[in-house]
C-alpha cells in the first residue's frame, strides 16, 4: 500500500512538473525566449525594446560574443571586502536574448557579499578558491544557508534575498551564473540607506525599529564616496 501510495504520488509530483515546463513555459523562462539566432545588442541605439535592438550582422564579430572581463580577481579593497565583477549584455553584447550572463565574486579574508537580489534571475555559484557560508532566505522566512568549499556549487533562486561570506582565511572567488541576459541586483543596506533620493529617516527608523540618530549613522557609512 505504502508503495502504491508513493508510485501516486511520484505520477503527481511528474504531472507537476509536466505542468509546470510544458503547459506553463513562461513560469520558468526569466528573459523571454530568442527570435533568431543571433542579436547583438546595439548599446548605443536611440530605440529602447525590452533587451536591446539588434545591431546589423553585418557588424557582428567574434568580440561581440567575447569577454576577458573576468581573467583577474577584482579589487576588494572596500567597505564589504567583496567585488563583483560582471560579465552581462552590458559587457558581452552578443548575449542580448540568450538568456544567460556570468560574473565573477571576489572576497577579501572575512569579505562578505552583502544581502541582495536578483529581480530578474537565478543565480549558481561556482567556488574557484577558499571557503564561503553563503544562504538565502525564503518569502516564508526561512534560511537556507550551508558552507561551501573550492569546486562546489550552490543556487540562489531568483528574487530571494541572499548573501556570501568569506569564512577562510585566505581570499576566495567564485564564478556565478544567471538566467538573464542582464539579472539585476538591488542590495539592500544600500537600495535603503544609500538611495538618491533618500528613503526619508522616520520610514526607516520605523522598519528597522531604531532611532532617526541610528538611521543617520547608516546613511553616512553607506554614502556613495565622492
Ligand atoms: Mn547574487
Amino acid at each position: 500500500m505504502a508503495k502504491m501510495m508513493s508510485c501516486f504520488h511520484q505520477l503527481q509530483v511528474a504531472t507537476i512538473a509536466v505542468l509546470v515546463f510544458v503547459v506553463f513555459p513562461s513560469i520558468v523562462q526569466a528573459d523571454p525566449d530568442m527570435l533568431q539566432d543571433i542579436c547583438v545588442a546595439d548599446l548605443a541605439a536611440a530605440t529602447r525594446v525590452n533587451g536591446f535592438v539588434c545591431k546589423n550582422n553585418n557588424n557582428v564579430t567574434a568580440d561581440d560574443f567575447f569577454s576577458k572581463e573576468l581573467a583577474n580577481a577584482g579589487n576588494t579593497n572596500n567597505l564589504m571586502g567583496s567585488l563583483v565583477t560582471a560579465a552581462n549584455v552590458m559587457k558581452i553584447p552578443g548575449l542580448n536574448t540568450l538568456g544567460v550572463s556570468i560574473a565573477r565574486i571576489d572576497y577579501a579574508v572575512g569579505g562578505i557579499n552583502p544581502p541582495h537580489t536578483h529581480p530578474r534571475a537565478t543565480e549558481i555559484v561556482f567556488v574557484m578558491e577558499g571557503t564561503l557560508d553563503v544562504g538565502f532566505i525564503t518569502t516564508a522566512n526561512v534560511l537556507i544557508s550551508k558552507t561551501i568549499n573550492k569546486g562546489e556549487v550552490f543556487v540562489f533562486p531568483r528574487g530571494l534575498v541572499h548573501f556570501q561570506k568569506n569564512a577562510g582565511y585566505m581570499p576566495a572567488s567564485v564564478i556565478a551564473a544567471f538566467n538573464s541576459q542582464l539579472q539585476g541586483t538591488v542590495s539592500i543596506a544600500n537600495t535603503l540607506f544609500a538611495s538618491t533620493p533618500p528613503v526619508a529617516d522616520d520610514i526607516l527608523a520605523k522598519a528597522f525599529q531604531i532611532d532617526n540618530k541610528e538611521v543617520t549613522e547608516i546613511k553616512t557609512k553607506l554614502a556613495p564616496k565622492t
